[in-house]
């Protein structure tokens, strides 16, 4: 049955990218093509969810499409000719433009070989039938609904469905992009889906760190990653992508808990990489580090939190002087503390991180290196040894205002003449 969603494509739409993609539709009639709104957008229209992202695919020159498009007052397109593709970015809101293409994939996991091809053609390779839809923008069908793999029914019915049997074959990326989808949407993957799923999880290890990595960033964005990563801990593909992976109940607590303390994006995700990863060892962390081809700030967190979760014993004693809780925490990174804090078990312990992330770490004397060479400290390690020691007297309180710290300076620069001051 036909559907034609131009009025609900309207209202759905804000007035500036409804007035592009109105121009957008007209120029591909006047040069010859068609275009379409394709994949999530369509998706999410039907769901009545908002989406800043619109794809939009050409039967043509799409770059061509693009540039005829937009007026001088916006912004130009970012042409990738190579590509075939054209990007017009307005205030909040983005669309991206392509050459239908057809494809074709060399082994399981490779990048596939795309050549120019049709709207069903550029359909049918993609990932799950709820993101195999397509809106006609161009001529008197505007807004009608290509549904060529019963993307409707699967969307009324929450259900994620793969196009062939090989798809999870060919991209495994496929595994991490569903997984998604049925914890953001609350579907679930239709019968015969989950069985090849389970099935072709080994194809998961063709797929390269780089790519890999990217799907458990996207996941990272997502509302509540937690829930996502849970699931793919249960249906095993964690433990595919590297065997020390796991993730539990109370790595979903630190997870949910983490985001409401975070302080940028990137501290975040890499908070996020230190809970996945906690309670693997120093070794498999680096193998990890290799099989994701993470950067070199996560990397350091994730060596930094094997070391910190091997410091929970030690930190779990009430005796310990701040000083001393100074010494075995600072240099480490704020993303790898703010996960032990969180995953550390035993409360002293807990207590010891905490105290150092709000006070201890901030804690300064007020003498600095040029006052010390005011008084006489030479540059070089010495200094750094008076120094360090002040910070500690600082932290312990043993020093209560720049006097007691000079007369500590000048102890520790002339031991032996100090008693007779
Ligand atoms: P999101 O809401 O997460 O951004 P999206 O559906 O817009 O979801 P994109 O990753 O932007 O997802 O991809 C755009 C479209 O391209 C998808 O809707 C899907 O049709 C197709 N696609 C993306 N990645 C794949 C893949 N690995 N295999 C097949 N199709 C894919």
């Amino acid at each position: 049955m036909r559907m034609n969603l131009s009025a609900e494509l309207d209202r759905w739409l804000s007035p500036e990218t409804r007035e592009l993609l109105v121009r957008i539709g007209a120029c591909a009639t006047c040069l010859g093509y068609h275009a379409y709104l394709v994949g999530g957008p369509v998706r999410d229209l039907l769901l009545g969810r908002p989406s800043c992202d619109l794809d939009v695919v050409v039967e043509g020159d799409a770059p061509a499409v693009a540039c005829a498009a937009t007026t001088p007052d916006q912004s130009t397109p970012v042409v990738h000719s190579a590509f075939g593709t054209a990007t017009i970015q307005m205030d909040v809101s983005r669309i991206d433009l392509a050459t239908a293409r057809a494809e074709s994939y060399e082994r399981p996991g490779a990048l596939p070989t795309v050549y120019p091809g049709t709207i069903e053609q550029d359909l049918v390779r993609r990932d799950f039938t709820v993101n195999a839809m397509a809106l006609t923008l161009d001529g008197r069908c505007r807004g009608e609904l290509l549904d060529l793999h019963g993307g409707r029914s699967d969307l009324d019915h929450g259900f994620l469905r793969v196009l062939h049997e090989s798809s999870f074959i060919d991209d495994a990326t496929r595994i991490l992009r569903g997984v998604r989808y049925e914890q953001r949407f609350g579907f679930v993957f239709e019968k015969r889906t989950l069985e090849l799923l389970e099935r072709d999880l080994r194809y998961m290890n063709c797929i390269s760190a780089d790519r890999v990595r990217h799907e458990f960033e996207r996941t990272f964005e997502e509302e509540e990653p937690e829930q996502t990563l849970r699931r793919l801990d249960v249906l095993g593909v964690l433990g595919v992508i590297h065997p020390t992976l796991l993730f539990h109940s109370q790595k979903s607590w630190a997870l949910a808990s983490a985001r409401r303390s975070a302080r940028s994006p990137t501290e975040l995700h890499n908070v996020y990489w230190c809970l996945l990863a906690w309670g693997v060892s120093a070794d498999d962390v680096e193998t990890l580090g290799e099989r994701l081809n993470l950067a070199r700030g996560a990397r350091e967190a994730l060596a930094d939190s094997c070391e910190l979760a091997l410091l929970e014993a030690r930190l779990d004693d009430p005796g310990l002087a701040p000083s001393e809780v100074f010494d075995l925490l600072h240099r480490r990174s704020h993303a790898a503390l703010q996960a032990a804090e969180l995953m550390f078990v035993r409360p002293t312990a807990r207590g010891h991180i905490s105290h150092f992330v709000r006070r201890l770490r901030h804690v300064r004397p007020s003498l600095t290196g040029k006052d010390l060479q005011a008084l006489g400290v030479p540059e070089g390690p010495l200094m750094g040894r008076i120094l360090s020691s002040l910070r500690s007297a600082c932290l312990n309180g043993e020093v209560a205002s720049r006097e007691d710290e000079v007369a500590l300076v000048r102890r520790l620069v002339n031991p032996v003449s100090w008693p007779l001051e």
